[in-house]
């Protein structure tokens, strides 16, 4: 007989999924109700809401994608690209990698703007793509890039793309919960998240938000979304306000309660503290890896504090290392992608996951491993410092 599946305890500590909050686990466990069931209509108008707070926006176009991280992102190509379009495409990581395939699945050209991983994308080459491509008729770009630790300048690639009368599609799948995303005062059209990274819910969610902008540009479209699943046309009847509700899919109704409650939690915190937690830990992260002779891929001014990338010392071995952190202590951290694979690790302080104890129980088992002394020490004589 096959026996009951119970996983390992682990501490979450990589680039996503990053520890679930315990609240949140009792929340899924919930009873399952009817998704046209009044209550249901009622915790959808919550999320919502709670969606708008957490993204800053006023947008109505605001909801979870019934779906990951990569659906929330084909989700705002599909229905803002359509087939002849040229977009523009900042790439710094692995994720702008991404964008430039759906792009490409949409009939669209994708004219790509390079960055080096671990730069942040640089406003100037975008300007500069925008000039030479006047037809182009988006930008897309990722705020948080959770390959390198790089945070782009929002605000500044938006209001670039307005000037010369682009829309924009920004992935912030790991920025929601851990910096500032504020979709209105960028005046960002089409954005994107996950429920996995700095919300500490499950994995299987993608809050999506569109301006009004969008909005129109979805209802003008000459051809159909190609996608059914994701066509915000069909999803909004669903979603949509008042009483009228269609039937488009089944909502993930557990999943939904456990968004609900990350949530709840992000606002009773509030977002300015959610952000100063990540930026305090991270800091004292920084602190302690410094004290170990580890060093950061990004420069200070472009970290994010819920995804520190570090060089691996010479001579130590990654994969034995990563090994040992999961076999003894059951700790995860994550590898390198791409060109910084075997180069370099990713540590992730993601919403649950950034507070203190993660911090020291991290150094405390690197410097074991590493027999390398004083980065516990260096930790905590931020955190008393820093009270
Ligand atoms: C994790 C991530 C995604 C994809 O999210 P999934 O939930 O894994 O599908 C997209 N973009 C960025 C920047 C991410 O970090």
């Amino acid at each position: 007989m096959t026996r009951s599946f119970h996983p390992p305890v682990r501490t979450l500590m990589g680039p996503g999924p990053s520890d679930v909050n315990p609240r949140i686990l009792e929340a899924l466990s919930r009873p399952t109700i009817g998704h046209l069931d009044p209550a249901f209509i009622g915790l959808m108008d919550d999320i919502k809401r709670l969606l708008q707070l957490a993204f800053r926006t006023g947008n109505a176009l605001t909801l979870p994608v019934s779906a990951p991280g990569s659906a929330g992102m084909e989700c705002c190509f599909v229905n803002l690209v359509s087939p002849g379009d040229t977009v523009i495409v900042a790439q710094n990581g692995v994720f702008g990698g991404r964008m430039k395939e759906n792009v490409e699945r949409c009939g669209a050209v994708a004219v790509m703007v390079h960055d080096e991983w671990g730069a942040a994308v640089d406003p100037q080459k975008v300007e500069d793509a925008m000039r030479s491509h006047p037809a182009a008729k988006v930008l897309a770009f990722v705020h948080a890039e959770t390959s390198t630790g790089a945070r782009s300048d929002a605000a500044t690639l938006c209001a670039l793309a307005r000037r010369h009368g682009l829309l924009t599609i920004v992935d912030t799948v790991t920025g929601l919960g851990g910096i500032d995303v504020n979709v209105d005062g960028w005046g960002a059209d089409a954005v994107y998240s996950g429920t996995q990274k700095c919300l500490s819910c499950v994995p299987g969610l993608s809050p999506v938000t569109f301006s009004n902008r969008a909005q129109e540009v979805i209802q003008n479209r000459a051809h159909k979304v190609q996608s059914w699943f994701l066509d915000m046309g069909l999803v909004m009847a669903y979603w949509g306000g008042s009483n009228q509700r269609a039937y488009h899919h089944t909502a993930p109704i557990n999943m939904l309660y456990g968004l609900h409650e990350a949530l709840v939690i992000l606002e009773e915190e509030g977002l300015e503290n959610a952000w100063a937690r990540h930026a305090r830990h991270h800091a004292a992260l920084a602190a302690g890896l410094g004290a170990l002779g580890i060093e950061f891929v990004v420069d200070e001014g472009h970290r994010l504090p819920q995804l520190n990338c570090v060089r691996i010392p010479a001579g130590v071995d990654d994969a034995l290392v990563r090994r040992r952190l999961l076999d003894e202590y059951g700790l995860e951290i994550g590898a390198g992608l791409g060109p910084l694979a075997g180069k370099v690790w990713r540590i992730g302080l993601m919403g649950f996951a950034a507070n203190r104890r993660n911090v020291l129980f991290c150094l405390g088992a690197l410097e074991a491993l590493l027999n390398r002394p004083g980065g516990v020490a260096a930790a905590r004589a931020f955190y008393a410092s820093s009270r």
